[in-house]
């Protein structure tokens, strides 16, 4: 059986590297294909998971837009897909890599893959353009891996048929795991402090580049100069946001700007972090993991077993809400690290269930 990975974004090699390594390591026909819609951000994460793709196919253009990415990705994927004809096509997450390649594999007759299926915030538009993204891979993929018993039930809702929805926990805690003892931790990130106990901030969410990133940017600047807690802050490589965190924060002594960094170096940020301040998925599913009270800075949210869980709270973007959330999450110290999101087992569930073993489900 040969399967095809397709990915092309910084979070979808993270999530689809342990489920691409797993079936390598058994010996499985594996082919990686990466369309390079962030160049950099994605080499980094190739890089750090050891992946060799065997097709690049360097979509990314300067200002790019999504109609671009879409028209790139559909024109270079299928020669592909036609030439390697694999029984089974994995795309991973809400990306319009991802979209655009189940796409492109339906119309080619090849049964898709959902990798995280079933999230949800309910707004077509926020998240902007991933909740239209997901909706439309779910309708279309054989298999549907679930991670959490609600993102099945968000399906089912929509009229999906049971048996192709698979609740496997999330892969990012394979990743994680795979990573995590790897390191020595604290070394790696005495590079960029010399102590814990700091705000690691990311923002990167297009729905709230404008005035929602400068109410987030401007409550975090109140509650740092109020309690002395440093931000690290690595900066997306997108030049929007890193025009409003220039005009922002740029010269705050309170925020320590970085470099996006690759997975070794953020987890280590993570692990020395007092709690974490986001907008991304990826980091509201790894946080629990390590003990860390997550700010979700968005007005919706497709991760509520978080905030349900007391492991952070949805903020909203004003700067009073944020604010108050700031605070919250200050007086929190988590115990448990057990994470709602997954086990570390995800990559073997998938692996099984496309080889005909139900065992798990
Ligand atoms: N991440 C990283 N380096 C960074 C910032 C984030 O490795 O400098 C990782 C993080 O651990 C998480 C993923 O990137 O797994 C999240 O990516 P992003 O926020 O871009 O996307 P989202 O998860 O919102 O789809």
């Amino acid at each position: 059986m040969k399967s095809c990975f397709v990915f092309g974004t910084r979070p979808e090699v993270i999530k689809i590297a342990p489920v691409y390594l797993y079936f390598k390591n058994l010996g499985e026909q594996v082919i990686a294909i990466a369309t390079a819609q962030h160049r950099e951000m994605m080499d980094m994460m190739v890089e750090v998971f050891g992946m060799k793709p065997e097709y690049d196919l360097d979509v990314m253009t300067h200002n790019q837009s999504l109609n671009t990415i879409v028209a790139r990705v559909m024109e270079r994927l299928e020669p592909v897909l036609m030439k390697e004809k694999p029984d089974i096509v994995f795309v991973q997450g809400d990306t319009t890599t991802a979209f655009t390649a189940c796409l492109c594999a339906f119309h080619l007759s090849i049964p898709v893959a959902h990798i995280e299926a079933g999230l949800r915030s309910g707004n077509l538009y926020d998240p902007f353009p991933e909740e239209l993204n997901r909706r439309l891979i779910d309708i279309s993929c054989k298999y549907l891996f679930a991670p959490t018993e609600k993102a099945k039930q968000n399906l089912l809702r929509e009229g999906i048929e049971e048996n192709r929805i698979f609740v496997v926990g999330n892969s990012v805690i394979d990743a994680l795991q795979l990573i995590r003892d790897r390191v020595n931790m604290i070394s790696l990130r005495r590079k960029f402090t010399d102590s814990d106990g700091y705000i690691l901030m990311t923002l990167h969410r297009r729905e709230n580049i404008g005035e929602r990133m400068r109410s987030v940017l401007r409550a975090t600047t109140r509650f740092a100069q109020e309690t002395g807690i440093k931000v690290i802050f690595p900066v997306h490589k997108n030049p929007r946001v890193r025009q409003i965190v220039s005009e922002e924060v740029g010269n705050n002594p309170s925020f320590i700007l970085i470099e996006p960094v690759d997975y070794l170096h953020f987890l280590s940020l993570l692990d020395g972090a007092k709690f974490v301040v986001t907008d991304s998925g990826g980091v509201q599913e790894e946080a629990p993991s390590f003990k860390k009270f997550v700010v979700v800075v968005r007005e919706t949210t497709e991760r509520p077993e978080l905030i349900e869980a007391g492991l952070g709270v949805l903020a909203g973007t004003s700067q009073q809400s944020v604010y108050s959330a700031l605070n919250q999450a200050n007086d929190k110290n988590l115990s448990s690290s057990e994470n709602p999101f997954g086990d570390g087992k995800t990559s073997e569930r998938i692996y099984r269930i496309t080889r005909g073993d139900n065992v798990w489900c």
